[in-house]
């Protein structure tokens, strides 16, 4: 898998991709991350990417230029041009979820595109944008932390990078939260373990984390349960 991120502030991404399980999945060639600067696109000779807004308002809108041409220049590098996909990250996109990150990590190319200031032109988030995902009802200073977060949760995903069980048992896989999880010591300064789990007993334990993943779900995201029943 090829992913592709666009940013006029390509090295933020260094340190979150340089460590721990991302930087494990691109050593072992199952991803490649390449991180472009958005202002090699720019024909201004300044290396502008913003200007202001038509119809007046405050703050700096980004171009479209730029975005366009690395595109084009980006799908030119891929193996297969078509089988491309083009994310803008957007507060306004469709929300991102376990399901949305399971069905981009079987992309082959990623294009994910970063905005700043206060938006992006919208021919952008039109013409060459086929997914705008958003990563929260907030709004962030810069498309860079989603574009993160949207990386990290899609990477985990292709096979081979985490042991297939952990994720077939995390949140949201089978519809519902997580079962709790404990490790030593046995009793922390009063706080126990349940006895269940120091049983021995392989079918009481799978029946007590189903119950507590049910539990847990009900009371902390009962529309998920909802979903799952339907
Ligand atoms: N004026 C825009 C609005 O009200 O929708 C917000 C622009 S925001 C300050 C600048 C950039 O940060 C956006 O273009 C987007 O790329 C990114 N961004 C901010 N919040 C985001 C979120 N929740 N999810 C994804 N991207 C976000």
């Amino acid at each position: 898998m090829l992913i592709d991120i666009v940013s006029i502030f390509p090295a933020m991404f260094a340190g979150v991709f340089g460590e721990s399980i991302i930087k494990r999945a691109v050593e072992k060639n199952l991803v490649t991350i390449r991180v472009s600067d958005l202002r090699d696109f720019s024909a201004d000779k300044h290396r502008r990417v913003d200007d202001t807004p038509y119809g007046g308002g405050a703050g700096m809108v980004m171009k479209p230029e730029p975005f366009f041409e690395a595109v084009k220049f980006l799908k030119g590098k891929g193996k297969d041009p078509d089988s491309c996909r083009v994310i803008l990250m957007s507060p306004r996109g469709e929300l991102l979820n376990q399901d949305k990150a399971k069905q981009l990590s079987r992309s082959k190319h990623l294009i994910v595109l970063c905005g700043r200031y206060e938006g992006v032109d919208e021919r952008v988030h039109r013409y060459l944008a086929q997914e705008e995902i958003s990563i929260g009802d907030y709004v962030l200073t810069g498309g860079e932390l989603p574009a993160m977060v949207l990386v990290d949760a899609v990477v985990r995903l292709i096979p081979g990078v985490l042991n297939a069980a952990s994720l077939e048992e995390e949140s949201f896989s089978g519809g519902m939260l997580e079962y709790p999880q404990y490790t030593r010591p046995r009793n922390y300064e009063g706080m126990t373990v349940p006895e269940v789990l120091l049983s021995g007993n392989h079918e009481l334990i799978k029946h007590w984390r189903y119950e507590e993943a049910r539990r847990r779900t009900l009371e902390k995201r009962p529309e998920i349960l909802k979903k799952k029943q339907l």
